[in-house]
């Protein structure tokens, strides 16, 4: 990309590469790139999920163009070829950086910085061309740029941990090189005998060449996983919590239980199983329409949350019935815990929902005793709550040993 320069002549170049012919690498390097930003348009335009991709199309594009660029170097006057190359490059390490920010949720720049900065390197570059001809500071100010951008991306996407998000680490590692080998143009563009001519002589090594080869399309497979593994921890997230109220529903909620009941076995503490009905959920329904019902099960699990412990999780079990479990809480706490909740969700008015619309809810209780299957806890807390329902509703009732049937 952006940061090769090459001569025609490969046998100016010592060291282990001398043989490799530059020409034709560049040639290969302008093809997989041209095939990337391809790749990367496609796989946006038939998922259009992860809008991070179209940034990432240009950065492959702005790199394409640059190889093209090189390509054509000896068929446009030095300064087009040499301005094409800062506007390219600045581009490729621009867009890669927003699409790593896009890809993560931050809100990309405006793109009038992008067009600030571009104009700047264009200036610089015509600067230490025409006026004050410096070649060697021309590619230190741009490799230094374009080299902080693809180290910003390096920084931007490494978050969260490596087990949960390998595709981030897979996409930094050929950032980082790439980073690396942008800034070892520096020390390049000052070893370089009586500076620099990209028209006429030797500049930079094709071990450069390779390099860029290998990290942008290792980068472009990894923007492919990035592009998978945001997919699949969305479906994760669909499968797993129920989209109205942002809840577990059923099935992970009784999963997340067993797991809980099993660790409460082995380390002998106490569970506790809540079982929440709202009481006459149908009437809100049939008065408010069912648009309010809904935001009327969303006002609970906000109330819920507010009153449950952190390491307490709740669930949405059916239609208007939720259930939490408690780690670590007796009886005895687990019936204080449901009484804050029970008096907090009658007092709170719903206030951005309905003022008029007084909520209640029944709750049952019970414990989940060692070497008893989850679900049997689950079901006695919705017998002690059908009981909280025949006793009048708006109150509390626990399922004790002596409830049961021998
Ligand atoms: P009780 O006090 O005995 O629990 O009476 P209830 O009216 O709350 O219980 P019932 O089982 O008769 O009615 C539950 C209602 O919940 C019926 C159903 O239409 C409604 N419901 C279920 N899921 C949803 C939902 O996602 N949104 C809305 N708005 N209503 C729902
Ligand atoms: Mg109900
Ligand atoms: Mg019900």
């Amino acid at each position: 990309m952006a940061s090769i320069i090459l001569s025609h002549r490969s046998s100016a170049y010592p060291g282990d590469f001398k043989q490799v012919h530059s020409p034709t690498l560049l040639i290969l390097l302008a093809i997989l790139l041209g095939i990337m930003a391809l790749t990367q348009l496609a796989s946006w335009y038939f998922g259009r999920r992860v809008s991070a991709q179209l940034f990432w199309a240009g950065a492959y594009l702005a790199a394409f163009l640059s190889a093209i660029n090189f390509l054509l170097r000896s068929y446009q006057p030095e300064i087009a070829m040499i301005l094409g190359a800062q506007v390219t490059q600045f581009f490729t390490a621009y867009l890669m950086l927003m699409g790593v920010r896009s890809y993560l949720g931050l809100k990309p720049w405006p793109f009038l910085y992008a067009v600030l900065a571009g104009t700047v390197m264009v200036v610089m570059a015509t600067f230490f061309t025409l006026v004050e001809p410096n070649p060697a500071l021309r590619i230190v100010i741009s490799s230094l740029v374009t080299g902080i951008l693809f180290g910003l991306s390096v920084m931007t996407i490494t978050r969260g941990s490596i087990r949960q998000f390998p595709a981030r680490y897979f996409f930094a590692l050929p950032c980082s090189v790439h980073a690396i080998f942008v800034f070892a143009r520096v020390g390049n563009a000052y070893q370089a005998e009586g500076g620099i001519n990209l028209v006429q002589g030797a500049t930079i090594p094709p071990v450069f060449i390779l390099e860029a080869i290998i990290s942008l399309v290792m980068m472009a497979f990894a923007t492919l996983m990035l592009v998978s593994e945001s997919i699949t921890s969305e479906l994760r997230r669909l499968a797993e919590v129920d989209s109205l109220t942002n809840t577990f529903n059923r099935r992970s909620f009784l999963t997340l239980l067993e797991k809980a009941v099993s660790a409460s076995s082995r380390q002998q503490t106490a569970l506790s199983v809540l079982l929440i009905d709202l009481d006459h959920f149908k009437q809100i329904n049939d008065t408010y329409g069912h648009g309010t019902g809904d935001d009327v099960l969303c006002h609970f699990v906000s109330v819920a949350s507010s009153c449950l412990r952190t390491e307490d999780v709740l669930g949405r079990i059916g239609g208007e019935e939720f259930a939490a479990f408690l780690p670590n809480a007796g009886m005895t706490d687990a019936q204080l815990i449901a009484e804050r909740l029970r008096s907090r969700v009658a007092e709170q008015s719903l206030a951005g929902v309905r003022g008029d619309i007084r909520l209640t809810i029944s709750i049952g209780i019970a414990q989940c005793l060692p070497g008893e299957p989850a679900e049997l806890a689950l079901h006695r807390a919705d017998e002690a709550m059908y009981r909280a329902k025949e006793h009048g509703r708006n109150r509390i009732e626990s399922w004790q040993l002596s409830d049961a049937v021998v």
